[in-house]
């Protein structure tokens, strides 16, 4: 598998790449999988060999790795304005088109849209206009961040202090004023007894005591996935938003809904928050708004942090804050393509049609004497591999488990990813049936494989 001669794209990937998030013994064992094209759902490596992407890439691939009619909306502006800011009073038509758009989809009657390259950059962004509003209205104290354990909200000093993550700790992070609260998984963290609603409520509690001993008037925002991802695909449980939400409302602290993965139609619907049906003050969104042809990343304002932050710009004559590709021309031509691809041909529908078999498939997969749990929504999920059903008491660590689990996959030619001790899996929106078949055949397969070596 791992050709180590040296000008074999694994020594040569080897020799100048610095990995991220990237588990550097199986990397080594294994090889850098280097790939050239794909098609479809489906990428190739430079051997020729035909992986069925179980990931979308890193979830935002959702229309394949092919879409002609994306191909062809990038090349079109390439030709007609290949690049521009959004600053100093000038911007771009398209820009001007996708902000239209983004608040015509949005859950909001009227809002704001502001450009980021990546999804960290539109959490750090947001923080910063929380931070902006807080001076501005006379509230300087108005800082501290409350997220979850197990969220994800991205890579950059403040996005990283958000993500409730332990490996932050080796960056010395989180920052101060970053609190996180508890994680909504109720099979993991639902006490002996305790129904599905009494641990919502003790969500809720966890909520309202922390914000009596923060002090309501030192706290900036909350921030949540609708449903978590790269911390395991964790849907909330049973009535979370709908606990928390009046205790931040009573509180005035924003909800800002990380829509980074479940923007634009993962759950089955176009937002995260019509599918759990709360509307939060803001949304982040990246990933699938441009169905990973382009980086970008969005912060849309609902109409009160519009209002708010439009006022306090004014007093001072400008929001301080920019990127220089920030509503980059070929995004935005190539995001209001995705999100007419996604809306209206047929992406949507697909999600919706394929849910009832990618639950059936995970249900016949959870039936396995090591697998404790399936969960997710609409075309997001997890597996949760355990070493005892009853207890759920999970691998030994040093198993490495999912990591086991994902190479097996990789070598029946499935693309899947290991988090923890799940396994993570979210298809394109363009999969067909017999592709959704083939993914869990060949899971399945290295599941059973893996499962008689180490349980
Ligand atoms: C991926 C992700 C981010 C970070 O986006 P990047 O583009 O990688 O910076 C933020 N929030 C959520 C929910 C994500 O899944």
């Amino acid at each position: 598998m791992n050709d180590n001669s040296p000008n074999s794209w694994e020594s040569r990937a080897d020799a100048h790449s610095f990995y991220g998030f990237t588990d550097l013994p199986t990397v080594k064992d294994r090889g850098t999988i280097v790939l050239t094209h794909g098609k479809g759902p489906y990428v190739y490596d430079v051997h020729g060999r035909e992986y069925l992407d179980g990931n979308s890439g890193l979830w935002n691939m959702v229309a394949g790795f092919d879409h002609k009619g994306l191909t062809e909306a990038a090349k079109a502006q390439y030709d007609r304005f290949p690049g521009y800011h959004a600053f100093f009073g000038r911007m771009s038509d398209q820009t001007v088109m996708l902000s239209e758009k983004l608040v015509e989809v949005s859950p909001f009657e009227r809002g704001k849209v502001f450009y980021t390259n990546s999804g960290s950059e539109a959490n750090d962004t947001m923080v910063k206009m929380l931070w902006f509003l807080g001076g501005a209205e006379g509230h300087p104290k108005k800082r501290k961040i409350l997220t979850r354990v197990n969220a994800y909200h991205g890579v950059t000093a403040v996005s990283a202090s958000m993500t409730g993550k332990p490996y932050n700790s080796v960056f010395g992070l989180p920052l101060d004023g970053f609190i996180h609260l508890s994680c909504p998984h109720y099979w993991r963290f639902g006490k002996d007894g305790e129904t599905e609603q009494r641990f919502t409520q003790r969500m809720a509690q966890e909520l309202e005591d922390t914000i009596a001993r923060e002090g309501a008037d030192t706290i900036a925002g909350f921030f949540a996935e609708p449903v978590m991802g790269a911390g395991g695909v964790i849907p909330p449980s049973e009535g979370y938003f709908q606990a928390i939400q009046p205790i931040l409302k009573k509180h005035g602290i924003p909800l800002i809904a990380d829509e980074v993965i479940t923007g634009f139609g993962r759950t089955g619907n176009t937002w995260g928050c019509e599918t759990y049906d709360f509307v939060p003050d803001a949304i982040i969104s990246s990933k699938n708004l441009t169905a990973g042809f382009f980086p970008m990343g969005a912060v849309i304002l609902g109409p009160d942090l519009t209002d708010h932050l439009q006022a306090a710009a004014e007093a001072i004559e400008e929001f301080p804050h920019g990127f220089t590709a920030s509503g980059h021309p070929v995004g935005c031509a190539i995001a209001l393509k995705a999100i007419d691809v996604v809306m209206n041909e047929g992406l949507l529908d697909n999600v919706r049609t394929l849910t009832p078999l990618f639950e059936e498939g995970m249900a016949r997969l959870a039936e396995n004497p090591n697998i404790g749990e399936w969960r997710g929504k609409g075309l997001m999920g997890a597996l949760e591999a355990v070493a005892d059903k009853d207890t759920k008491k999970p691998f030994d660590g040093s198993l490495s488990v999912s990591e086991r689990i994902a190479n097996a996959c990789t070598d029946q030619g499935l693309i899947c990813r290991p988090l923890g001790q799940a396994v993570v899996l979210c298809p394109a929106f363009v999969f067909t049936p017999s592709q959704m078949d083939e993914m869990f055949a060949k899971l399945e397969r290295a599941l059973k494989g893996v499962f008689a070596d180490v349980a």
